[in-house]
Formats: C-alpha cells, structure tokens, sequence
C-alpha cells in the first residue's frame, strides 16, 4: 500500500499552484489525483471565445513567471495551455483520470488518516487538499425539469449551432453578457429572462483602466478590511451586450415559473417557445463527498476543516477574502498553505 503524507484532489489553477509550492518548499511526498485527462481542463473545456476577465499579469500561479503582457485578456484555452506546461515541473506527481468518488476517515491504518477513493483505485494519506474550485458543478435551477431544450453555459461552445434561431438567455451577469454578444452576431432572435435589473459595468476604457489597476487599488481597500466581500451583484460587461440592449434587439422578460421542454412560462404567466434555452446561472463550489459543508471563512487558519483535522480546502471564496477564489488570491494562498503544511509537518 502507498501512502502519501498529502493527496491533493484537483489538477486545475489550485492543485497546480500549490504542488509547484510544495516542490519548492522541498516536500515531494503528495500526488495529484484529477478527473480529466490534462492538467488545467475546466478553462480548455470553457466555450470557444472565452476569455478571462482578469486581465494579463493577475492571472499567473506563480509570483515569478508571468507570461501574459498588463492588457491582454487571455483567451480561456491560452490559459489551459499555460496550466498545461506545468507539467513538466509536476512530472509524475499527478494521475490524472482518477475522479474522486468517495472520501473516508481510515479505521484501521497504523500511521495514515484519509482513505480518497476513485473508481478503481483507494489511496491513503494523512492529509487531503481539496482544490476542485467551482466549474465542475453549474448551478441549475429549480424551475428546470426538462434538459432536453436547455443547456448550461458549460456545455456552450460557441454559437454557429444556433444561427438564427430563438433562444432565451437565462442570467444577466458576465456570461449572459458574452453569450449575447455571440448570438447576436449569429443572427439569433435573443429574449433574457432576468429576477431583476440589468446592470451594466463602465465601458471597455473605464474597465481596462480599473483592471490595470486592479492590484493597488484591492491592495488599497483590504488595507481598511483583510476579509473584505464584494457584492455578489457583478454586472454585464458593456462592450459585450449594451449596444444590443440599447437599440431594443433583445427581448426582456422577467423570472421563470415552469420549462416544459421548449415552452417557458414566466411569472407573469405568459408562454413563450423558444429553439433553445441556455442557462448562465453560474457554479457553485464543488464538494467533498461524505464531509459536512462549511463555511469557507470559518476554516481552521483559514484552510482546515473545523471538524476533520487533516482536511483542508484551497480556492474558495472568503477563505481569506473575495481573491481567494480568484487566480490572483489563490497564488497567494497556495503559498501561505504550503508553508503552514510544512510547519504543521503532520
Ligand atoms: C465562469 C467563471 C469565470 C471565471 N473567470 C475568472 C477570471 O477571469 N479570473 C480569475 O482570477 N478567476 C476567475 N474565475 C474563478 C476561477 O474559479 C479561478 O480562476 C480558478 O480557475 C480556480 O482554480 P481551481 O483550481 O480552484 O479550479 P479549476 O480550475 O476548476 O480546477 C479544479 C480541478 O479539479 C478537478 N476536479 C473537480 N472535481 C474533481 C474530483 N471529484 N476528482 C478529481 N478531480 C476533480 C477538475 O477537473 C479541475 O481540473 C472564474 C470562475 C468562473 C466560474
């Protein structure tokens, strides 16, 4: 039987970052277990013109080594390629193919605590890393019973399959806003359904100023509050959509009461039939199976679960403010994770 002192569960932004800082810390007995088949999938399986929305050098892993120039917002599947090329510094301390199904306190192991259990195969550890961040569990809501006319913005590749056809658009926030965009050019009949207001972000020369600045001015703010939120309310990005709005190209409903296949009602009460229904209603955290659900910013040092000693998370939200779920705070994370690792020496 192997052991390893940390099995890390998640080959993405945050499983990488945090190997790369337990190499460099010298610690080489953990291994990566991730469900797909590379390292950085959930941006290459993002829709064909995604690009991040952070721009350039916040998006790097490590404090060193920035490839991306200050304006360049980079292409989602550039950002998987980048993730990729970390490969040949992990080398074989990852098995890739090996969702995690199952995770348990060991009974009955002399020195190890955690049994992680894929399809195949049980590992043991004495401490797990649980960094599967957000994209692999897109929130559906209640209202959808019927998926055979509706998609969730995960499954969207790009919009040449909808060409001219009527769709609804479900959410008003960054993605709806790509998404619109794209179906517009595509010359769909576009309708949103929204809960509320659509709120639009400064133009593109506003936003690329503010992204320019981003890290003074966040730096600036968490001087005032180390655990600073932000409002959950992120807008439509303008130079993606407004234009449609503006000139009244896309149709405007409020919320969903029932989706019967093709047909929608909305609170209102009135139908309409539409060709597809894409759903940009976001992700939620991907959780652990059989460990209760925490508040991420109630961890134990930030990153151990109050309950389960040895149990730790990287890459949620407010672990220790909004950035740590974003690439820029989850660098920083991993490192501060690494060294209390190390320190801890379990
Ligand atoms: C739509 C969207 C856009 C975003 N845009 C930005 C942005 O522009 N800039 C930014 O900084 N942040 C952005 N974020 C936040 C984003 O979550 C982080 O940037 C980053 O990708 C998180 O890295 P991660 O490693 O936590 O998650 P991921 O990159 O998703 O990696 C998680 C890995 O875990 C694997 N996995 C999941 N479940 C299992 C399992 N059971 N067993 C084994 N492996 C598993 C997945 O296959 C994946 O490889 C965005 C988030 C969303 C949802």
């Amino acid at each position: 039987m192997t052991e390893y002192k940390y099995i890390i569960v998640g080959g993405g932004a945050a499983g990488i970052s945090l190997a790369l800082n337990l190499l460099a810390e010298g610690e080489n007995d953990f291994i990566i277990l991730e469900k797909s088949s590379i390292l950085g999938s959930s941006w290459d399986n993002m829709p064909d013109h995604l690009t991040l929305i952070s721009s350039d050098h916040h998006n790097r892993i490590l404090e060193e080594n920035s490839p991306f120039s200050k304006l360049y917002r980079v292409p989602a599947k550039d950002f998987s390629k980048y993730l990729q090329e970390f490969q040949s510094q992990i080398k074989d301390k990852i098995l890739f193919n090996q969702k995690v199904i199952g995770i348990e306190r060991s009974t009955n192991s002399e020195s190890s605590k955690w049994l992680t259990k894929t399809k195949e195969r049980t590992f043991h550890s004495q401490n797990i890393i649980w960094c599967t961040g957000y994209f692999s569990t897109p929130y559906i809501p209640k209202f959808v019973v019927n998926n055979e006319s509706t998609i969730h913005f995960k499954d969207f590749k790009n919009a040449l399959e909808f060409r001219q056809k009527k769709i609804l658009v479900v959410g008003k926030r960054l993605s709806a806003g790509q998404i619109i965009k794209e179906l517009m050019e595509a010359q769909c009949n576009v309708h949103i359904s929204t809960r509320s207001e659509i709120k639009f972000s400064p133009n593109k020369w506003i936003m690329n100023l503010l992204l320019y600045f981003l890290d003074p001015i966040e730096k600036f703010l968490l001087l005032f509050n180390k655990n600073l939120r932000v409002k959950e309310d992120i807008k439509m990005e303008a130079s993606f959509a407004k234009k449609y709005f503006d000139e009244d190209s896309v149709t405007i409903h409020g919320d969903i009461l029932e989706i019967d296949n093709h047909d929608v009602t909305f609170l209102n009460q009135e139908s309409e039939r539409f060709d597809k229904i894409i759903l940009t209603t976001g992700f939620r955290p991907t959780p652990p199976p059989n460990i209760s659900k925490v508040d991420f910013s109630q961890l134990k040092n930030h990153f151990e679960h109050p309950e389960n000693p040895g149990f730790y998370f990287l890459g949620f939200e407010q672990q220790f403010n909004f950035r740590s779920r974003f690439l820029r705070g989850i660098r920083k994370d991993a490192k501060v994770l690494a060294k209390h690792l190390i320190s801890s020496r379990k």
